[in-house]
């Protein structure tokens, strides 16, 4: 087993680099991963972004074992664990943003207060139990959250979004953070009005017409 990969390597840099300059991750807090034939490649655990080579990517096979110079990410079992039972995900985006991370810590739900709630599925965006970070615990109240949508709120810790492939995935972590600062911003003129469910499903299926990607 080979693990080369050295442009998807590069990609997955390139990926949390993004991240970081548009202010979704804050040093290394937040982790970045693509699926490939072999199993999936991850950021190292606690390594600067902008210093990280290909070499410093760590592959991970069907089988859970890690094969690399590096340690995965403390949050890989959750990156197996949705390429495992999402068959749809072909990357996966942890953060710490601060506005996803803020409701996450009031342990809301992302509620139907904006048509754009439904780009992530359905009619919310939940909220998962807490658990610590980098267990297996963790990981089953993130895939329960993640049960009919892209995209959840990690409590007390911040989100996770999955998409098609990284670039998918990017943009989806910066929508879910925009959803989240303008429900932040929405509470504090009092709880916004909210769509009701045929209205989401309107929306649901016009994203699934016209995209909107
Ligand atoms: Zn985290």
């Amino acid at each position: 087993m080979s693990f080369d990969h050295t442009a998807m390597r590069q990609a997955v840099i390139d990926t949390a680099c993004a991240l970081q300059a548009a202010g979704l991750i804050v040093g290394t807090a937040g982790n970045v991963s693509v699926r490939c034939d072999e199993g999936f490649l991850v950021t190292p655990s606690g390594m600067p972004y902008d210093e990280l080579q290909t070499t410093d990517i760590v592959a991970i096979d069907h089988n859970g074992t890690a094969h690399g110079c590096r340690i995965p990410s403390s949050e890989w079992r959750i990156h197996r664990d949705v390429y495992a039972q999402r068959n749809e995900a072909g990357a996966v985006v942890h953060t710490h943003s601060p506005f996803a991370t803020a409701l996450a810590c009031q342990r809301r739900d992302v509620p139907a207060f904006h048509y754009m709630v439904a780009r992530f599925g359905g009619a919310n965006v939940r909220c998962c139990g807490y658990a610590t970070f980098g267990t297996q615990a963790l990981s089953g109240q993130v895939l329960a959250a993640l049960s009919g949508r892209t995209a959840c709120l990690m409590a007390n810790h911040g989100m996770l979004v999955f998409g098609r492939e990284l670039k998918h995935a990017r943009l989806l972590a910066a929508e879910l953070e925009a959803l989240c600062e303008q429900y932040w911003r929405a509470l504090q003129a009092g709880p916004p009005a909210l769509l009701d469910d045929a209205q989401i499903i309107e929306a649901l299926s016009a994203f699934a017409n016209f995209g909107q990607e």
